[in-house]
């Protein structure tokens, strides 16, 4: 009998947020009771399973080589098996888990065990990783990873592997799920139905890594899917497309075609949507109960200097509430501290929720990514708080620290107002309120709310502690 070749595909754990909120200082200078509940809150979090599966890796684990046994090892829920024998390490390197990526391949290495980078940072920034690898693949790797096992069986593995274009994803390739186990996750039934983005928002990389291009599955591929995932997890469905409803009419067909199956589903769309009834009635048909919208910025004057040009703001409202009026919860994502942004702006965006009732906020702080338009526009106008180069300033985290200086609004102000906002919007009272206002999932918008209170209060924590750096020690914020 011949034994296969054992490849683990790992993903890393965030600093922050829910794969464990904590707070990015040292939490042994907190008194004995709040370090206590942080803990306990930490490990409610991690129980409630707000987490999803990796979708990438569980494209790659369902690649199948003779000769080669696939195995996800999630970092989030165990350490790494070095009690096993690996012929292969594939770690998914996200910029935020860069330096933890590059320590892990180094370990691995060190043991002998050979390590192939791929995902988002290693596509970015082929020649920064190289050191720190066996073998990069670069792009989508739907189809480079079967090379990269065909090469592993027959011991000829290659330096770089790269496509010269995206995958085609009209050609079947049935996702599995079999390497998961269902019980650490919020659920299993991820579906990807394209990739690609038609706009060119500055903060963002989806369009840097996808192409600009949509480039869409089957339907009939995605309602097999659908079925069979449905076997095993009669959770609910998550459609993990930045923008569902990007191409109206593939949307309207696949929803038509998933309307009679029962399902219930989250996504995430643009606030069109509003405007598309014939789609929103195929949403709610099909089991929609709630949407993740990217509002960014009510201010006209931020969307035009960040190239958020899809929705005009004064839809926004408008589109919102014919949304919820048809029976499904929004989460919706601000982002506060963008160009055209002043002190003036919370305000608008607390009327704004007041006005729409939206079911989640979410408030983010702009984070310029290295790869981004954004990025790049900061660090030229000089306005970066950080060392560009040393990757650990792009861990993950939730609104904890700043990572540049917004344009008309000087830091300590933004610190405060923005503390302030958070406050405003997040406590106990709102959440219930929500909870019990929100058209569908009213459990989950109350628990989503109650632990985004949690989550800013960090955030508050871990700014003032910024604030306080800032103030004592300047160089610490200005090492560009
Ligand atoms: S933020 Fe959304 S709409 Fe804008 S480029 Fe990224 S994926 Fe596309």
């Amino acid at each position: 009998m011949t034994t296969k070749k054992q490849v683990a595909l790992v993903f890393l754990p965030s600093d922050s947020g829910v794969d464990g909120a904590r707070s990015l200082y040292d939490e042994g200078s907190d008194s004995g009771p709040v370090r206590w509940f942080n803990g306990a809150v930490r490990n409610l979090i991690k129980k409630t399973q707000f987490a999803i599966p990796p979708l990438a890796l569980m494209i790659l684990a369902s690649v199948e080589v003779p000769g080669i046994e696939q195995t996800i090892c999630d970092l989030r829920f165990e350490p790494f098996p070095f009690d096993r024998s690996w012929d292969l390490v594939g770690i998914s390197v996200q910029t935020g888990m860069a330096s933890k990526a590059f320590g892990l391949a180094g370990e691995l290495r060190s043991r002998g065990i050979p390590v192939v980078l791929g995902g988002p940072h290693v596509t970015m920034f082929p020649d920064s990783c190289r050191p720190h690898a066996d073998a990069l693949a670069l792009g989508e790797a739907d189809d480079l990873w079967k090379e990269v096992l065909s090469d592993l069986a027959s011991g000829s593995l290659k330096p770089e592997y790269r496509t010269d274009a995206p995958p085609d994803l009209s050609i079947s390739r049935p996702v599995g799920k079999a390497s998961l186990k269902n019980n650490r996750y919020f659920t299993t039934n991820l579906i990807q139905t394209g990739r690609g983005c038609p706009y060119r928002c500055d903060f963002c990389n989806v369009h840097v890594l996808n192409g600009h291009v949509l480039r869409q599955r089957r339907i009939s591929d995605l309602v097999e899917e659908v079925l069979r995932f449905r076997e095993d997890d009669r959770r609910i469905f998550f459609f993990v497309d930045d923008s569902i409803n990007a191409d109206p009419s593939f949307a309207l067909e696949l929803f038509d075609s998933l309307a009679p199956l029962g399902i219930r589903w989250f996504g995430q769309a643009t606030t069109a949507l509003g405007q598309q009834p014939r789609l929103l009635d195929a949403f709610a048909r099909s089991g929609c109960q709630a949407l993740l919208v990217g509002i960014e910025s009510i201010e006209p004057s931020s969307r035009d200097a960040h190239r958020k040009t899809q929705n005009r703001t004064e839809e926004l409202a408008g589109n919102i509430k014919a949304i919820r009026q048809s029976g499904i919860s929004l989460y919706g994502s601000f982002i506060y501290g963008l160009d055209g942004d002043t002190l003036g702006t919370p305000a608008a965006i607390l009327d704004f929720i007041a006005d729409t009732r939206l079911d989640v906020p979410g408030i983010n702080i702009l984070r310029p990514n290295p790869g981004t338009k954004v990025f790049d526009r900061l660090r030229e106008e000089g306005r970066l708080l950080f060392d560009p180069d040393d990757l650990s300033s792009f861990r993950y985290t939730f609104g904890q620290e700043m990572l540049y200086r917004p344009k008309n609004i000087p830091l300590p102000d933004f610190i405060e107002s923005y503390s302030e906002l958070t406050r405003r919007v997040f406590n106990v009272g709102n959440a219930i309120r929500r909870g019990m206002d929100a058209p569908s999932i009213k459990p989950a918008v109350l628990l989503f709310n109650l632990f985004y209170s949690h989550l800013y209060n960090l955030s508050r924590h871990d700014l003032r502690r910024q604030l306080e750096r800032v103030t004592a020690d300047k160089i610490h914020f200005e090492r560009t």
